[in-house]
C-alpha cells in the first residue's frame, strides 16, 4: 500500500512523474541508454534544458530579460550568492525575517553588505507575516521568504516594493499563480514541491548581473551560467530531467492556477478539521496559515508521542514538526492527493474520540 507522504522536504512527487523518471534511467528517449550515462552535451539532454527553462517561463508568465538558472548548492547558497552578486560593499539591503531560512539568509548577507531587518515577526515565534514597514528605496534589494517551511506561515499578499525584490520561494512553488514580473530574483531548491534534491532555481532579471562588480569565482558569478546557459560546468542532470517532468505534469494538471484550487481544498480541509478538534491547535495567525506546511500541536503535550504512533500505524508519515519547533508538520505539496489529507483527518477524528 502507497504511504500518505507528508514529508517537508524531499518531498512527495507525482507518481507519473516518478515513473518518467524511471523509464529515463532505463531506457533515454528510446535511444538504449540511461540519462545518466550520456553527456549533458548531447542534443538530447541540451533538449531537456531549454523545455525545463521554457517551461519556468511559463508558469511564472516572464520573458527573455529573465534568465533561468539550474545550479546547484541548495536553496542555502543563494543565501550568500544572492548578496555576493547583487549588493556593494557597504551598500545596504532590506530583509524580512519570517523564520530559520529568513534568518540563514540575513546572516550570509552580512558577509558581503548591510542587511537591515525591516520586519520580523520573530518576538512572536514567527507565527505570523508582518505588515507594517517601509522598505528603504536606498537598499539594493529586498529579500522575503514567500512560505516559511518550518513554522507554517506564508505570504497571501506581496509587498510593494520600490526597490527590486528577492523571494526565496522553495516551498510554495508553482503552488499558486505568482506573476513572476513582479520579482527580480526568484530561487527555489527542487526538493520541496519541484523534483528531487540537487537542484535549485534561480530566475534573474538580467539586468542585475554583476551589479556588485566585485571579482567573484566563475562559478559564484550567475553571470557565468547564464552565459553558458547552466552548463558552465556538468549540472545536474537528473534533478533537473524529474523538475522538466513536474512542469510537464503541473501544465498538464491546468497549471498553477489548478495547483491552486487543488493545495486551498486541501489546506481547507486540514485547517478546518484541527480548528474543530478538541485534542489540537494551529499554531500561526490564521490570515498568514501556509496551504503548503500545516503545523499544529496537540493541547496536551503528554499527545504527542500518541498521535505520532497513530499516524505511523495508519502509513501517514512525514508529520512530526522540525525539531526546532516540536509538534507536528503536514506538508500539502502539489502532488499530495486530497485522499491523503482525509485519511489524516479521519486519524484526527479517530485520536480525539479515544483519548479527548
Ligand atoms: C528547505 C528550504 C531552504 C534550504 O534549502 P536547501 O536546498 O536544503 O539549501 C531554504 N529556504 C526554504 C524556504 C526552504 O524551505
Amino acid at each position: 500500500m502507497k504511504k500518505h507522504n507528508f514529508y517537508a522536504g524531499p518531498a512527495i512527487l507525482p507518481s507519473e512523474v516518478l515513473e518518467g523518471a524511471i523509464e529515463a534511467i532505463k531506457d533515454f528517449n528510446g535511444n538504449g541508454l540511461s540519462l545518466l550515462e550520456i553527456s549533458h552535451r548531447s542534443k538530447d539532454f541540451e533538449a531537456v534544458m531549454a523545455e525545463s527553462e521554457q517551461l519556468v517561463k511559463e508558469l511564472f508568465g516572464i520573458g527573455d530579460e529573465y534568465a533561468v538558472l539550474f545550479l546547484t548548492g541548495g536553496a542555502s547558497s543563494q543565501f550568500y550568492m544572492i548578496p555576493m552578486n547583487l549588493l556593494k560593499d557597504g551598500e545596504k539591503a532590506a530583509y524580512i525575517n519570517t523564520g530559520v531560512w529568513a534568518t540563514g539568509a540575513i546572516k550570509e548577507a552580512k558577509n558581503f553588505g548591510i542587511p537591515e531587518v525591516i520586519a520580523s515577526s520573530e518576538e512572536d515565534q514567527f507565527r505570523h507575516i508582518p505588515r507594517n514597514y517601509s522598505i528603504p528605496a536606498d537598499a539594493a534589494y529586498l529579500h522575503i521568504t514567500s512560505n516559511n517551511t518550518i513554522y507554517g506561515s506564508q505570504y497571501h499578499f506581496w509587498p510593494n516594493s520600490p526597490i527590486p525584490m528577492v523571494c526565496d520561494m522553495s516551498s510554495d512553488l508553482f503552488s499558486r499563480p505568482v506573476d513572476g514580473n513582479q520579482f527580480d530574483l526568484i530561487y527555489a531548491g527542487a526538493q520541496k514541491n519541484l523534483g528531487p534534491a540537487g537542484v535549485t532555481l534561480v530566475v534573474i532579471k538580467k539586468s542585475l548581473l554583476q551589479r556588485a562588480g566585485r571579482k567573484l569565482p566563475a562559478m559564484l558569478d550567475y553571470k557565468t551560467h547564464v552565459d553558458k546557459g547552466s552548463m558552465y560546468n556538468t549540472p545536474p542532470v537528473f534533478p533537473i530531467y524529474v523538475s522538466m517532468l513536474t512542469m510537464r505534469w503541473i501544465k498538464k494538471m491546468g497549471g498553477t492556477k489548478a495547483m491552486a484550487q487543488r493545495n486551498d481544498e486541501k489546506a481547507a480541509t486540514l485547517y478546518a478539521e484541527i480548528d474543530r478538534n478538541s485534542c489540537f491547535t494551529g499554531t500561526v495567525r490564521s490570515e498568514d496559515r501556509s496551504k503548503m506546511n500545516v503545523v499544529f500541536v496537540a493541547k496536551n503535550p503528554a499527545h504527542e508521542s500518541l498521535f505520532l504512533e497513530a499516524c505511523k500505524k495508519a502509513q501517514c508519515v512525514g508529520l512530526a514538526g522540525h525539531r526546532s519547533v516540536g509538534g507536528f508538520r503536514a506538508s500539502l505539496y502539489n502532488a499530495l492527493g486530497l485522499d491523503s489529507v482525509n485519511a489524516l483527518v479521519s486519524l484526527m477524528q479517530e485520536f480525539e474520540s479515544q483519548n479527548a
